[in-house]
Order: structure tokens, then sequence, then C-alpha cells
């Protein structure tokens, strides 16, 4: 049987190792948001935070406990990173979805005020995980190898102690299909609603960092039409891409921007439709145009991204 010492990872494997092995999109490796729309569910978790019990070895998910604690003195990618920890375990507790989970093994201490980690070793666990109950203080219990019993409702639990408790409502599951924890308010809904579902993870498509959280425990992002509508580019999911505000507002207003339009052509959208070059040109050719013609910054699109 396999015990808590066992689990010790033994190798150094990248992340991008890890999510390739899982077929999730690469973000940002500092913000460990990996999540899709298919229900592939990653975390890493520290095997110092693992314990074992009558053969049964699990963790309790205090991600979200840990940020609040941290709050003033924490980066604020590290609360991020916190709470797109805690949010994708709470979308596989309702969801019932195995979590894969890479284990890590390295420093973590105090450097004056502020917690500081370093993975020395990490591997990914060949064996799944399962959110599957919540211990007498509220937390989350991640077993090894154990999925929820046949007929439990998480969701429905955890709506019913929000009704006694007195405390808000959990945010509503989402359903494999439309799995997003995005939220971009637009115009055209079926265009954002497929955007959405492709940044499901809440992560910004440019620089991998997590939306901030709105009040319904999704992630905000808005929708960027690449080449604008009014210098040639359609309303197609190829031009458009979900991004965090500070990149929305640098992609029309910073002196970098037409870098920006460049990268998010190649480096995003391209990669993301790697079948569709002729497309991909097409924009570059409009791209040059509009590096070419425009004098002032163009105008900020309405277009914030909302559930
Ligand atoms: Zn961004
Ligand atoms: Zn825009």
């Amino acid at each position: 049987m396999t015990t808590l010492k066992d689990l010790k990872p033994t190798k150094k494997q990248n992340v991008e190792e890890i999510t390739d092995e899982l077929g999730l999109k690469m973000t940002n490796k500092y913000d460990w948001c990996f999540s899709n729309e298919s229900g592939t569910y990653l975390i890493f978790e520290w095997h110092d935070d693992m314990l074992e019990k009558e053969g049964e070895i699990y963790f309790l998910d205090q991600a979200s406990d840990w940020a609040e604690k941290n709050r003033s003195t924490a980066l604020t990618v590290q609360i991020n990173r916190a709470y797109a920890v805690a949010s994708v375990i709470l979308q596989a507790y309702y969801t019932k979805a195995p979590l894969n989970v890479a284990i890590i093994e390295g420093v973590r201490r105090v450097v004056g005020l502020r917690e500081t980690s370093e993975a020395h070793l990490r591997e990914l666990d060949s064996q799944k995980w399962y959110p599957h109950h919540r211990d007498e203080n509220g937390h989350i219990v991640v077993i090894r190898g154990k999925p929820q019993a046949e007929g439990f409702d998480a969701y429905a639990v955890d709506q019913r102690r929000a009704k006694l408790t007195g405390s808000p409502p959990p945010p509503p599951p989402s359903k494999t299909v439309e799995l997003t924890r995005t939220a971009i308010y637009e115009r055209d809904p079926q265009v954002v609603r497929d955007v959405k579902r492709r940044a499901a993870s809440g992560c910004c498509e440019f620089c991998g960092k997590l939306g901030f959280p709105t009040p319904q425990g999704t992630y905000y992002l808005e929708a960027h039409h690449v080449i604008p509508l009014n210098l040639g580019g359609s309303d197609a999911v190829k031009n458009v891409i979900a991004i965090c505000a500070d990149d929305h507002r640098r992609a029309h207003f910073g002196a970098d921007r037409h870098e920006l339009r460049d990268e998010m052509i190649w480096k995003v959208l391209h990669k993301l439709y790697p079948d569709d070059t002729e497309y991909f040109e097409d924009l570059d050719v409009k791209s040059i145009e509009i590096t070419k013609s425009e004098k002032a910054p163009g105008k900020l699109e309405d277009v914030r991204m909302d559930s």
C-alpha cells in the first residue's frame, strides 16, 4: 500500500512538462492556475501539508484561509495564486471532477513578514485525488484515490449550510460544458461565450495572470478585438482575446500597443488556432496598416466581460 512517505517527489519536473502531459494550456507558471473546459484540473501541493490516517492520504484546502491571513503581507501574485487554487478545488468538489496533484517539496520560510517558497522537487502523482467532503471547520478534505460517495451533492450541502449560517450562498458549480471561471461583460453574446469558454481558467490569455475575483465567484477579464472592427477586424473568436483590465488598457493606450498587437496575433491567437495561419497573416497585414496609419491611440471599446 502506498504511504505518504512513498509520495515524496523524487525528481524535478518542469511545470510545462506537467501541463503538457495533462493537455493543459500553460499560463503563467507563477499563478499555478490550471484548468480547462473539459474538466481537467491541476494543482500543486506541498508534501509537508499532506496527512495520513487509517490508510488514507489527504490534505485540507486551506488556500483561501491562507490568503485571508496573509492579505496584508503577501505579494498580490501569492494571494491570486491561493484564490486560484481554492477555486479549482471548489469547482472540482462541486462537479465531482478528479484533481491532478503535482507534489512539491522544497523550502518555505518567512522572510521579514513575507512567506517565500522555493520548490526543489516536483512530480505529478499518477493517482487522481478527489475533493471528498468538508471537515468540521469547513475545509474541503481532498483524498487520494477516493471519489465522493455516489449521490453526494456537495453543492446542495453547501447551499443548505449557507442558509443555516446566514452566510452568502456558494458560487454555483459550472457544468462541464460551460465550465468557466471567467466573467466577461460584452455585447455579442455568442463570441463572448466562446471566448469565455476558451479562457475558462479565469486567467488573462496574454499575461497569464488571474483576473480579479467578482462577487459571483468568477474572475474578471475583458474582451479585446485585436484588429478593431472599424479597421477591418472581424467579430470572431480568432480576433478576440480575453485579457486582464491592465493589459486591455495597455493594448489601447500603451507606447508598446503595436508590439502587443503582434504578440497577441502570433503568440496567443495563432497558437490557439495553428491551422489558420492564413487568417492570421491577414490580421498581420491589417496590423501593419494600423501601425503605419495610426497617429493617436484608439479608443477603448466598451467591452467589459461579465457573467
Ligand atoms: Zn493580462
Ligand atoms: Zn480593446
